[in-house]
């Protein structure tokens, strides 16, 4: 997540609106491109629960694992050491499952605002460390990514709407074609191999063809 978009609301509601217009632009030209917030956006309205149900769950999903072999909810907390509360066991002894429940159970308490709202399975208000970051608590959102998450999702709805109304097929195709990635990079290397023997020169093809 941009965090220097997150950081002013003012200046996602001018920019956030204009990246859609860009995202829209550049998909019709054919140009292959990541955006990740739109993406990930775009993916929870099309595959719905499949994409919502993977949301981590601190400590519950997601393992990370310090160069001393310490067990961390997640990587923002790798650097906190043995001491700190985020330390759930090690790779020898296993997980600390009195604390991984605890985590768990601090992670889920509270966000009653997000308990009601309607797009609550596809906010990121579930991420235990954005928030203990921003809020000082893994449960409790805030106010800067709740407004941010009710910019974005708007936007990024008005992006599938107008892209699968076209029926683009590079929409369509990254969007609803599981194997896009796949296919894209082969396209890619496919299109490197061809500039790359364009750009050879003739003394290079000479030289390659003797050694053949
Ligand atoms: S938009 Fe705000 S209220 Fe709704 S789920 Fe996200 S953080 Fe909670
Ligand atoms: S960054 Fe957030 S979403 Fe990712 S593993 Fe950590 S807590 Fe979970």
């Amino acid at each position: 997540m941009n965090l220097l978009v997150l950081a002013d609301g003012g200046a996602s509601r001018r920019t956030l609106p204009l990246l859609g217009d860009l995202y829209i632009e550049w998909t019709r030209q054919g140009r292959k491109f990541y955006l990740s917030p739109f993406e990930v956006k775009l993916s929870s309205h099309i595959h719905g629960e499949d994409v919502c149900k993977e949301h981590c769950e601190l400590g519950i999903r997601q393992i990370s694992v310090d160069p001393q072999g310490l067990l961390f909810p997640c990587v923002q907390f790798t650097t906190a050491g043995r001491e700190s509360r985020w330390h759930m066991g090690d790779v020898v002894s296993g997980i600390d499952e009195e604390k991984r429940n605890q985590l768990r159970d601090e992670s889920q308490d509270g966000k009653e605002p997000c308990r009601r709202c309607a797009i609550r399975r596809r906010c990121h208000n579930t991420c235990g460390c954005l928030n203990w970051q921003t809020t000082g608590s893994v449960a409790r959102v805030s106010p800067v990514l709740c407004r941010y998450e009710q910019i974005l999702i708007p936007i990024a709805d008005r992006i599938g709407e107008t892209l699968y109304r076209e029926q683009n097929p590079l929409f369509l195709n990254k969007h609803y074609n599981p194997a896009y990635t796949m296919l894209s990079l082969l396209e890619d290397q496919k299109l490197l191999d061809v500039a790359d023997r364009e750009e050879s020169t003739p003394f290079d093809r000479a030289a390659t063809h003797e050694k053949e």
